[in-house]
């Protein structure tokens, strides 16, 4: 038991400690007023008019000096660190150096018969003291949050050897507070003690020493800070019980304090806008957020242990330390109610996964019969990914070889810190000047080819919409409505785009302004000139449509990965030039370093593009898209429009962007792309060769193709791999074509994975 926890606190009267005052500070007060504490005494000293002369403090005897030193040092330092705290410094003894660092020189000792006091004086902060946590508002319970972390902060860079110590109030030691358990009265409050002490050993323990520690407060309550009338913080008082510990502990001592007298729903809600205020500052981790519950009721628990221990040995009065024992109680059953994982939810840690079966019925009802499907006969329900590697709800890890959007790998630091800092520090719009658009945009022009003359960005938040505002750009250049596309396309949602998506027209007719052509294709060896693009024009041009514009994927996903090659794509493109149309290319599917030698797959495909178009992997996951294209083109949809997009180049999703850009750079992505797709490819051909199921193995860089006989085949293969823990799609005509589309942080060592899945499942197809 701690020295001075287990001894009473000094018992000087008022006129002692105006004596004391007198003989230590040289003060002189009329009167005295002792404002409680626990173990020491504190008293307010006043003038003969009743004005504030100082606070005085009078330690107990058995206070360790070297506590002290601690004490002061931590003040001195948290205020330095941030001025505007409203701390307590300790007072200069008389006669000391005004530059004095030496914290003895911030009390001066008063010896007794029981042994020396330790006494400081202080200014008297503004505020009333003891304030009742109930009346505080909810900006002012916001506002505690915010100080309880800036002081957390401010303590961040301090360290004291005293401050190693074991202080019972510290909820690290928790689990020592049963040895007060016989002094608790209250059936009821020993049956909420053992029951927080039981749950504390398991769940809190054994993950103590991962959590944040430095040394803290620990004692952060309404008894230890004062307040104005608003109930905002004036000033925090009491040091006295600081220690290394989690830096947690002053949020749980907070919490504890400032949800006295609230229970149910209205302790949640209480509890979270002073988490909302300690987050304003600092983000709380999982871990943190997770055992949090825990920790708020072992700092109650320790709090009954502690008060009835003392009052149980005549240490305190008992009705003033046992004072808040019936409101925390209150709060451990508030929390035993809603179950610990319940509580931590509300609290703001990650809910619970919901059963895979009753979600997709939820999923059905709430989005419909026009929602796509899931995908797969058994749907994977998806709890984490990291990298290549995504994790099912049953624990179940995963091979993604299909999702392209996080084109750096699923939760790339590198996006998420960026992300996340950006959102702290401000998401605006492009009405106002900020960094993070412009310098994307000048990122992006930088990698176009200098003889597309590409000068120009507008920023808008999907591939969708990219190629919706290219539409309007190219119809407004041109004053022509006609379009053409591949046969099976796919370029968006909106009415524009869903026209020039011929793999979604399903049932709905044609498009009278569109025309779709043959691609190549390769296993058959048809349409390999540029005759079909030429029918397209010519049926266009029938209709009363001259072209506006073609559009493209660079690496044509949805017809099935078919690679035109150079001159085919530019006979395209020159016949569209001849028609007057612009050339859009669709960099959603294949740019970002998809194809590996090169940033664009326009460029793969040796095009010179009008209009570029991004999405998907442009933020990783974070919602982006941009139409990139020539001033003159721009300038003349200025005349007719003004373009703003709310949300398009937000600084949020713009430093999501660059922190894309970086990544392809600083790990030279496209390197490893060109060298990984190539040997990925080596090895699905070599591993196929020999199924007759398999017509042909094609593609580029990380964008493969593996065209089967049909499109029950392709499905089978696609569900065995999945059983196998491999997860790919399907594409082209009739879905023949398996897509092979991972993120672009596959590297080697993933490729017998996926080939050793491919292959099993081919064996076992073919053996029926
Ligand atoms: N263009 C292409 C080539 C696409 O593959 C897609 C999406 N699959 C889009 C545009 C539309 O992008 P989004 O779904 O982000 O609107």
């Amino acid at each position: 038991m701690d020295r001075v926890l287990a001894a009473a606190r000094p018992r000087f009267d008022d006129d002692a400690a105006i004596d004391i005052a007198r003989r230590t500070f040289d003060l002189v007060a009329a009167a005295a007023q002792d404002l409680g504490s626990e173990r020491h005494q504190a008293f307010r000293l006043l003038d003969a008019t009743g004005g504030p002369v100082a606070i005085l403090k009078v330690s107990n005897a058995a206070e360790d000096p070297a506590t002290l030193d601690m004490e002061a040092l931590a003040v001195l330092h948290a205020h330095r660190v941030d001025p505007s705290l409203p701390l307590a410094l300790p007072w200069l003894a008389p006669g000391a150096p005004a530059a004095s660092l030496d914290p003895a020189d911030r009390r001066v000792i008063f010896p007794a018969d029981e042994g020396d006091h330790h006494v400081r004086a202080y200014s008297v902060l503004p505020g009333r003291g003891r304030i009742d946590p109930i009346e505080l508002s909810d900006a002012a319970l916001a506002g505690w949050g915010e100080m309880a972390a800036r002081l957390g902060r401010a303590l961040r860079g301090f360290f004291h050897p005293a401050a190693q110590r074991t202080m019972l109030w510290d909820v690290q030691h928790a689990a020592r507070t049963r040895e007060l358990l016989g002094a608790i009265r209250d059936a009821q409050h020993r049956y909420l003690v053992t029951t927080v002490l039981d749950r504390f050993d398991t769940s809190v323990v054994p993950v103590w020493p991962s959590l944040r520690a430095q040394v803290v407060h620990t004692d952060l309550t309404t008894d230890n800070a004062l307040a104005d009338a608003a109930g905002n913080v004036t000033g925090i008082v009491d040091f006295g019980d600081m220690s290394h510990s989690a830096l947690l502990t002053d949020l749980a001592s907070l919490l504890d304090s400032l949800l006295n007298g609230r229970t149910g729903d209205e302790l949640f809600r209480c509890a979270r806008l002073v988490i909302d205020g300690y987050e304003r500052i600092t983000p709380l981790e999982p871990l943190e957020l997770r055992i949090l519950p825990e920790l708020l009721a072992a700092r109650a628990t320790v709090t009954i242990a502690i008060s009835s221990w003392r009052s149980d040995r005549g240490l305190e009065d008992g009705t003033f330390a046992e004072r808040y024992n019936a409101p925390v109680a209150r709060t451990i059953e508030t929390l035993l109610d809603v179950g610990w994982d319940e509580a931590a939810r509300r609290l703001g840690a990650a809910g619970r996964v919901a059963p895979s079966g009753a979600l997709a019925v939820r999923r059905e009802a709430v989005l419909g019969p026009a929602m796509e499907a899931l995908t797969y006969d058994a749907p994977i329900h998806v709890v984490e990914a990291h990298g290549v590697w995504m994790t099912g709800a049953d624990g179940r890890r995963y091979l993604d070889a299909y999702n392209n959007v996080p084109c750096v790998g699923h939760g790339h630091p590198r996006v998420i810190e960026a992300i996340a800092r950006q959102s702290r520090q401000v998401n605006t719009n492009l009405r106002y000047l900020h960094e993070t658009a412009i310098e994307l945009a000048e990122r992006l022009l930088a990698t176009m080819p200098p003889e597309a003359e590409l000068d120009t960005v507008l920023f808008v938040n999907s591939g969708s919409e990219a190629n919706d505002v290219a539409w309007r750009l190219a119809t407004t250049f041109t004053g022509h409505r006609g379009a053409v596309c591949t046969a099976l396309a796919y370029h968006g949602v909106t009415d524009a785009t869903a026209a020039l998506s011929p793999e979604s027209w399903g049932a709905s007719r044609r498009p009278e302004h569109v025309e779709t052509w043959e691609p190549p294709d390769p296993v058959r060896g048809r349409h390999l000139d540029g005759e079909r693009f030429a029918e397209a024009l010519a049926r266009l041009a029938t209709r009363g449509f001259p072209p506006a514009a073609t559009i493209l994927d660079g690496v044509l996903t949805s017809d099935g990965y078919i690679d035109p090659g150079q001159m085919l794509a530019n006979e395209w493109r020159e016949q569209t030039r001849a028609a007057g149309g612009l050339w859009i290319a669709d960099e959603v599917q294949g740019g970002h370093g998809r194809t590996g030698r090169h940033m664009w797959s326009f460029e793969h495909l040796g095009l010179i593009p009008d209009l570029v178009t991004l999405g998907k992997p442009m933020g990783n996951g974070h919602p982006v898209g941009a139409v990139v294209t020539r001033r003159e083109i721009a300038a003349r949809f200025g005349d007719e429009t003004v373009f703003f997009s709310t949300f398009g180049g937000n600084p949020v999703s713009a430093a999501a962007a660059l922190a894309v850009l970086d990544v392809l750079e600083d790990e030279r992505v496209l390197e490893r792309v060109t060298r990984v797709g190539a040997e990925l490819l080596g090895a699905i051909r070599d591993s196929t060769r020999g199924y007759a199921s398999v017509l042909d193995v094609r593609g580029v860089g990380l964008a493969i193709g593996v065209e089967v006989v049909d499109g029950e085949t392709a499905r089978a293969l696609k569900e065995g791999l999945r059983e196998r823990g491999v997860l790919i799609g399907t594409s082209g005509p009739g879905g023949t074509v398996l897509k092979i589309r991972p993120p672009l942080a596959f590297t080697e060592a993933e490729i017998p994975v996926l080939v050793d899945a491919l292959t099993a499942t081919l064996e076992s197809i073919a053996a029926g």
